[in-house]
């Protein structure tokens, strides 16, 4: 029997040192600075107006996805540390109180520095394929990254408006969750998916009507009248970018997404 030998006070007080530097070493490498942060704030106001303890859980769960989650150029485009921690604190949002879970069938995000050209086959409902080619600033596969043009994240940055391209697509993976996108994410055990669908489908038919008669006046971005997903992302985005807007054009719609995400950016967003 080989005898387990006590280490010397020397040895382990030596390998305790080890651990802890290497310990600090890692958490700093994974960390997010204060001034970057900082930086990274300034990219979203309802992450500035949040309470003091959900930021530092938006902090933790960012740093999270960083350490996660692969950020991959392309097409020339060059990640920068800001780039990354952009747009992992805009997909921390929805899951804020949700958890890193529900992002855990996909690993990586790809970043093109502008639009980008992919192409669609779809068939109608006369069994015709159609093939088409689309110039695209987000996508999420289904089985995939998340697809993100870097100018369209720019152009938010520089007029922030009712536009959250990031949020936009990890909504369309919260909804791709439980099969095909179509606007009806898995449910927490406590909602009610009849309600769930009787409200969406209501503000959905009453936003098709209000494009179709003029979309210019729509105050809804109109692409939300695309399909019951394009719905659901517009709809999600809109809720933490302009929670007043949603909770005056659809209550309903707002006290669904309030349980989904189990938050209520209505509290500490001012009216814009
Ligand atoms: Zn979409």
């Amino acid at each position: 029997m080989a005898a387990k030998r006590k280490p010397s006070p020397r040895r382990g007080a030596r390998a305790g040192v080890l651990r802890n530097l290497y310990r600090r070493w890692r958490s700093r490498s994974n960390a997010l600075s204060n001034a970057l942060w900082a930086e990274t704030l300034y990219s979203c106001a309802y992450a500035r107006a949040l309470p003091p303890d959900d930021r530092a859980q938006l902090r933790e769960l960012t740093a999270q996805v960083l350490r996660a989650k692969a950020f991959e150029g392309a097409a020339g485009f060059k990640v920068t540390e800001p780039a990354r921690a952009r747009i992992a604190l805009h997909a921390v949002i929805p899951i804020l109180h949700l958890g890193l879970d529900y992002y855990a069938d996909w690993s990586s995000i790809v970043i093109y520095p502008g639009d980008f050209r992919v192409q669609d086959e779809y068939m109608d409902e006369h069994g015709i394929v159609h093939r088409e080619i689309m110039d695209l600033c987000g996508q999420s596969m289904s089985q995939g990254p998340i697809v993100l043009s870097w100018e369209a994240m720019r152009a938010e940055n520089e007029t922030p408006g009712d536009y959250d391209l990031v949020i936009h697509e990890c909504a369309h993976k919260l909804d791709l969750l439980n099969g095909e996108a179509n606007g009806f994410p898995p449910l927490h055990a406590d909602m009610d998916a009849r309600a769930w669908a009787r409200d969406f489908h209501a503000a959905y038919r009453k936003l098709c009507t209000e494009v179709d008669d003029n979309a210019e006046h729509s105050r809804i971005d109109p692409y939300a009248a695309e399909d019951p997903a394009e719905f659901f992302a517009v709809m999600s985005e809109t809720f933490f970018t302009n929670p007043h807007l949603v909770y005056e054009a659809y209550p309903s719609v707002y006290k669904q997404l309030q349980h989904f995400y189990r938050q209520d950016p209505r509290q500490f967003m001012k009216q814009a």
